[in-house]
């Protein structure tokens, strides 16, 4: 399911000088399997001959290598996910819970501008989309184009300010 494969990953940290080895390497496969997203315990369970201890402090040198990163699901829970190597935020469907990675340079504007406007040296920022993918609508028998019933695209939580 997921468009990153752990040979791209591994071979994007050959590039940057990592070498996956062993129980790393095996993780990484795993992981692939996996799906769209996927708890620790689920590669811990799936790997049963790897070590608690390795599963995690791979997941955290992963991340770390930019080639793993955190989901926030609907309910807050933290799942993980193979990374693309750019900048990206997440797509999740409520529904049946696929995830898929989006970029958009506009979004990427504002936060420079909320750098300009506070003072902040902005370091990082995570976003999360929730919805319900076209897969879903389709089942539940709402047309893919068709507007919303307002004519406006409607967009979930509120609008301050
Ligand atoms: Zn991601
Ligand atoms: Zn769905
Ligand atoms: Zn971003």
């Amino acid at each position: 399911m997921s468009a990153v494969t752990a040979d791209a990953i591994a071979r994007l940290l050959a590039r940057r000088g990592y070498r996956l080895t062993g129980p790393r390497r095996h993780l990484l496969e795993v992981m692939e399997g996996m799906g769209d997203h996927f708890a620790a315990d689920d590669v811990l369970s799936a790997a049963p001959e790897v070590g608690r201890a390795t599963v995690f402090r791979t997941l955290r040198l992963l991340q770390e290598l930019g080639v793993v990163c955190q989901v926030v699901l609907d309910q807050g829970a933290l799942a993980y996910r193979l990374a693309p190597e750019e900048h990206h935020h997440h797509l999740l469907c409520v529904e049946c819970g696929a995830v898929q990675d989006f970029s958009s340079d506009a979004l990427e504007a504002v936060f420079e501008d909320v750098q300009a406007r506070t003072g902040y040296a902005v370091e990082a920022h995570r976003l999360e989309v929730y919805g319900r993918c076209p897969d879903c609508l389709a089942r539940d028998g709402v047309p893919r184009d068709g507007p919303a019933p307002d004519g406006v695209a409607r967009v979930g939580g509120s609008r301050a300010g």
